[in-house]
């Protein structure tokens, strides 16, 4: 871009001085060839008497031909200059018009793109800055344009979850107003399991809209790992002795800086899918490891995950098998919570597909030790 410009205020002075020396040069010459023209220096000499047919009148003299000429060329130097600037300024203003487009194209872009014309965007045309710009703002467009749609949908599926322990719980509501249901003691568990899960639904979107807006905060301080995961093992096993699950633990023992809490989420979340999806007669395995990282896996039988959904079920509401997701009871940001939390310690999570079917997760944290 610069360098076109320059090349184009080159091209224009060049112009103008080209123009300016051409018509100087036609000015002199025509203003000579005038003078010798009317003062041919044959006739000069010849000077018949006064009064005679072959009377013609004196020459001027020789300085008011001079002046005269200076006259002429400084009007021929006026109006050349004149012309050589209009010449300029109309070769000059093409170019520049030439060069604004582009300029005056992606301006429009952006200003149809502000005033709510999402599929805005500008003509890339060559490799220059110019043309890097209209990309960057192309590529910026269309990753808003994928943000708005992933948020739009994300809106879409939470209004979804929403909405189905509501039906649930008017149902059940209407049935007892209408008499056709007793409010017994296992119609309250269901509609209070019905709250249950609302009230998790809206906790786990505060909790990541937090972490979104970077307001997320962790306390972090001495924990025993070690005996934070036997707590979240030792509250679950009535549950899975119930579903005929095993859980067998190899815990390391070690205590790192960490906030307890949200590490303690992590392995409920975790434990908790596994004993969904376990089938019963099974074991489900829970490690954790301090080495230079602290390792923290839990591994099960159950069905396993897709190898293309292995790091998609992470997502906020990404389920391998929808329906039946839902019918487990899952709000479908378990994982999306997990890897918030553990990212949040510096640390990362992964799924795995398990050698003999079955699922492994495997998070790692920074093993930082307490002052
Ligand atoms: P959900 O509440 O639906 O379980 P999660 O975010 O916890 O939501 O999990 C997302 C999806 O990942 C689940 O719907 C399920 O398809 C899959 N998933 C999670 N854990 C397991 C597991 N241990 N075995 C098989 N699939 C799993």
């Amino acid at each position: 871009m610069i360098a076109r410009l320059i090349a184009a205020l080159v091209a224009v002075a060049l112009f103008g001085v080209l123009v300016n020396a051409f018509l100087s040069v036609q000015g002199v010459r025509g203003n000579l060839l005038l003078y010798f023209h009317r003062h041919p220096p044959a006739r000069r000499l010849v000077l018949p008497a006064p009064g005679s047919a072959g009377h013609r009148p004196p020459p001027a003299p020789a300085k008011l031909v001079r002046k005269r000429l200076l006259d002429r060329l400084e009007r021929g130097q006026i109006v050349v200059a004149l012309w050589a600037a209009g010449v300029a300024v109309l070769v000059g203003g093409l170019l520049a018009r030439g060069l604004l487009a582009p300029v005056l194209r992606l301006t429009e872009a952006i200003r149809r793109y502000g005033r709510g014309d999402r599929g805005s965007r500008a003509v890339v045309r060559g490799h220059d800055q110019l043309a890097e710009l209209a990309a960057t703002f192309n590529s910026l467009a269309d990753q808003i344009e994928r943000e708005e749609q992933q948020k739009e949908r994300m809106i879409a599926d939470i209004a979804h979850e929403l909405r189905t322990p509501l039906t649930v719980l008017r149902g059940e509501l209407e049935a007892v107003r209408a008499g056709l249901r007793r409010l017994d003691a296992g119609t309250l568990d269901r509609l209070i399991g019905e709250v249950e899960l609302l009230a998790h639904l809206v906790g786990d979107l505060r909790l990541l809209s937090s972490a979104d807006s970077g307001t997320l905060v962790l306390l972090k301080r001495s924990c025993d790992l070690a005996g934070l995961v036997q707590g979240v093992v030792d509250s679950l096993t009535p549950r899975a002795s119930a579903a005929g699950v095993t859980l067998s633990t190899r815990l390391e023992p070690g205590v790192v800086l960490a906030d307890a809490e949200r590490i303690r989420q992590v392995c409920y979340n975790l434990l908790d899918n596994a004993l969904r999806y376990a089938p019963p007669g099974t074991a489900v395995e829970v490690s954790l490891e301090l080495r230079a990282e602290v390792i923290f896996t839990v591994a099960d039988r159950g069905p396993g995950i897709p190898e293309e959904d292995l790091s998609r079920v992470f997502d906020r509401l990404f389920r391998v098998d929808p329906a039946r997701a839902r019918g487990e009871g899952g709000s479908g940001l378990g994982l999306a919570i997990v890897r918030t939390l553990v990212e949040a310690h510096g640390g990362t999570v992964q799924a795995l597909r398990r050698s003999g079917g079955g699922s492994v997760f495997r998070v790692k944290l920074p093993n930082t030790a307490p002052d």
